[in-house]
């Protein structure tokens, strides 16, 4: 069987070999404590289960849905974002919700990108951003993310050659993983550099909910002159725990928003109705639990600084996102150091390296680990250092 040149260019899996080793530690009987799941641990709210149940037994909600969604949650979307950021969105032109947010990530790649064009996107960084550029005969120019700038990408020192070739830049705050936030200054500055050299910008900004210590992210459609060139992605997954419920939107420039429309319009039919209504209760409902979550979130967040500042590893407490993004001890690599937490303390991080190459040096932990779990991992950790020759 000859399978397409795409598909075989698919990045290999770059966890097998951390996947294996868990497996086989599980095998044996051996329990180990993972600190590498994205995903909340905490339920999603009841009164949005409610509604979904509820709309779940209406007949009406049985059928196809319209591939563009019902009006009523693309005006909740559209309230939601001028109550949260004080901006306006035509819900009819300039949102247009979806299969979850990288449904979209994905797809909107096919809607900029073509053979020979570059992809900018952010290393490390959510892999879906290059993958697509690659999927839709295009290159990924990776932008290093680093310590020393922030976090940022040096949009400056972008060559012209690659600039002359790229259509799109893709930027991630709060950052996954880096746990990095951007301000409007920085946003600005991408919106005026993209216009510069006739980018589109996509920013993904799943954690916008996700903050610490009181501190608000930004919109980058909050940013001047976004609405000319960018989109939004944002997701009812990490603010409202919904992640197996497939379930996010696009926000932002019309002449975008509709590309997307049309691409999506000839491969899904759509987001299951009842999912839409309970996006709808979880965007116009009460919002004491994203503060609740956030409260959790923060608490383990202290916990585990304090025990990784303890043992050697440094990590700055996250004001946003579910991660605490953690420098590796002297003598180590990214996935020397997750193997030997496996190995001796039967703990599972996620190596930095696995999120591109500018990753290396560094390991992720998530703070979606439940409270029992977290205790136990926290002793492990601690015991960490002893093992050490
Ligand atoms: C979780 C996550 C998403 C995807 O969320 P969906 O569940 O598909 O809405 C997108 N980008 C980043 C950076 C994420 O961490």
């Amino acid at each position: 069987m000859r399978l397409a040149k795409r598909v075989e260019k698919l990045p290999p899996y770059l966890f097998v070999e951390i996947s294996r080793k868990i497996a086989e530690k599980k095998a044996r009987g051996e329990e180990v404590i993972s600190f590498a799941i994205g995903d909340p641990d905490i339920p999603t709210p009841k009164h949005v289960i409610d509604r979904l149940c509820e709309a779940a037994r209406d007949p009406a909600n049985h059928r196809y849905p319209e591939s563009d969604s019902l009006p009523q949650l693309r005006r909740a979307v559209a309230q939601w974002y001028e109550r949260r950021f004080g901006l306006s969105f035509d819900p009819n032109k300039e949102v247009l919700p979806l299969i979850g947010s990288k449904e979209g990530i994905g797809h909107i790649a096919f809607c900029f990108i073509g053979s020979g064009d570059i992809a900018l996107v952010p290393d490390p960084g959510y892999p879906v951003y290059s993958v697509s550029a690659l999927l839709a005969d295009g290159e990924p120019y990776y932008l290093p993310l680093r310590e020393e700038n922030n976090w940022l990408p040096d949009l400056d020192a972008i060559p012209k050659d690659v600039l002359e070739k790229a259509r799109l830049l893709w930027i991630n705050y709060p950052n996954n993983p880096t746990a990095a936030v951007a301000d409007l200054e920085f946003f600005n500055r991408a919106v005026h550099f993209a216009k510069q050299h006739d980018l589109v910008v996509c920013h993904d900004g799943p954690y916008t909910e996700v903050a610490y210590d009181g501190y608000q992210p930004v919109s980058f459609m909050q940013a001047d002159g976004a609405m000319d060139i960018g989109v939004e992605f944002h997701s009812l997954s990490k603010s409202y725990n919904m992640t197996g419920w497939r379930i996010g939107m696009a926000v932002g420039n019309a002449t975008m928003i509709n590309a997307l429309m049309r691409l999506k319009s000839n491969l899904d039919s759509g987001i299951p109705q009842a999912i839409q209504y309970a996006a709808i209760e979880a965007l116009n409902g009460p919002q004491d639990c994203i503060h609740e979550h956030n409260a959790i979130y923060e608490r383990r967040r202290n916990l585990i600084i304090e025990v990784l500042n303890d043992i050697g590893l440094k990590a700055e407490p996250p004001k946003a996102s579910l991660y605490i993004w953690a420098k590796v001890p002297e003598g180590y690599n990214s996935m020397d150091f997750t193997a030997d937490l496996l190995d001796q303390v039967g703990v599972a991080v996620t190596p930095g390296v696995g999120y591109g190459k500018s990753g290396e040096g560094y390991v992720r932990l998530s703070l979606t680990i439940p409270d029992a779990a977290l205790v136990k991992g926290l002793s492990r950790l601690a015991n960490w250092r002893s093992t050490r020759r």
